[in-house]
């Protein structure tokens, strides 16, 4: 299938446009290149990319028509939580605002075709639970999104199931937990700046791209070391699950009306932030100076998925999201991208 990938050029849509592409698919990326990396699509995963800002009307419609979309995959989002905090206004119009004028250029396509609406597969996070009643957060949970970020997110799911209700859209919708690691050959992985995220910033301490000391933020949460207890799950992984969200869709009788599908993607365990630490100085075989901070504010002390639908209904499996693996892979990209060696 030709497939539209928005935010391509990011962390996951990268590892994702791969994952389209071993499973036979034809991934077109679009991204506005404020995060997303011009070198990773055009050089490593040879697609075309094109750079237009997503809520750009026109300009998106050209492109469903012109290339023939016959699915979307919308990763394109700022996901910085404390930004969102920061500056609301940019976090609504680029997720909230931007994903509206997606979802309506799909219908006014479908409308073009005298088809029903292509499938689409969304992107959205278990920042949406907030602060979870139950552990682990099965899909049924409410939620209580406490983050601009997790608000914006939030509502893009309201969206899409009156979409689905309303204009017949199928859809799949993913709440990702902790994305960890790197493409197993390498050649991909994470590059924020700046880098917020635990496991980046513990390899950029021990290879030398950030000063020292790493900063654990709380080590009196009511958790078995003090500190939080995270869902990772390797970034291969999840790129799996949206292949095999979008076959679901393909599934679907064309024209049936049903509400999305909602998947949590986590593997059922918790790491500490120490024991990321710990396994990083296995990997790397070298030990990282820490220094202890408040809390950081908004971060529960627990955040673990119940996988068990994913499972079921997708026949999605984490293959390999155990926590070393997960750090070998970045560290490997890290070394690949930065050059980090161990200080
Ligand atoms: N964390 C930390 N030091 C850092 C970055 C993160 O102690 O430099 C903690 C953070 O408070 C959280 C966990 O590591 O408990 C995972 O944070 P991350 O930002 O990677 O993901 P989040 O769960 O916030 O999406």
């Amino acid at each position: 299938m030709r497939v539209l990938v928005t935010g391509g050029g990011g962390y996951i849509g990268c590892h994702t446009v791969r994952a389209l592409q071993n499973a036979g698919h034809h991934p077109i990326v679009l991204d506005n290149l404020v995060h997303g990396h011009r070198d990773l699509v055009e050089q490593v995963l040879q697609v075309p990319l094109v750079v237009v800002q997503l809520g750009d009307r026109q300009q998106l419609q050209a492109i469903l028509a012109q290339q023939h979309v016959e699915a979307v995959l919308h990763f394109a989002a700022y996901t910085t939580v404390g930004e969102s905090v920061m500056d609301p206004a940019s976090y609504y119009r680029n997720n909230l605002g931007d994903t509206m004028v997606l979802l309506e250029a799909v219908v006014r396509e479908a409308q073009r075709r005298h088809r029903p609406p292509m499938p689409l597969v969304f992107s959205s996070t278990c920042a949406t639970y907030g602060h979870p009643e139950r552990m682990p957060i099965s899909e049924d949970c409410p939620q209580q999104p406490i983050s601009p970020y997790g608000r914006s997110k939030w509502m893009v799911e309201m969206l899409i199931r009156d979409w689905a209700t309303a204009y017949g859209l199928p859809a799949v919708i993913l709440r990702y937990f902790n994305a960890a690691g790197a493409d197993p050959t390498g050649d991909l992985g994470e590059d924020h700046t700046p880098e917020t995220h635990l496991i980046p910033r513990v390899l950029h301490t021990i290879g030398g791209k950030c000063p020292g000391p790493l900063t654990i933020y709380g080590d009196d949460y009511p958790t078995p070391d003090g500190t939080c207890l995270r869902d990772y799950i390797h970034v291969t992984d999840l790129a799996h699950a949206h292949v095999l969200g979008l076959e679901a869709l393909c599934r679907q009788t064309p024209g049936q009306r049903q509400d999305a599908l909602t998947y949590n993607l986590g593997t059922g365990r918790g790491h500490s932030v120490r024991e990321v630490i710990a396994a990083a100085e296995a990997v790397t075989g070298c030990s990282l100076p820490v220094s202890v901070a408040p809390r950081r504010p908004g971060d529960p002390p627990v955040l673990v998925a119940a996988t068990d639908k994913a499972t079921r209904e997708l026949g999605w499996a984490a293959r390999y999201s155990q926590l070393t693996t997960m750090v070998r892979h970045a560290w490997a990209w890290h070394q690949h991208r930065h050059g980090c060696q161990v200080a």
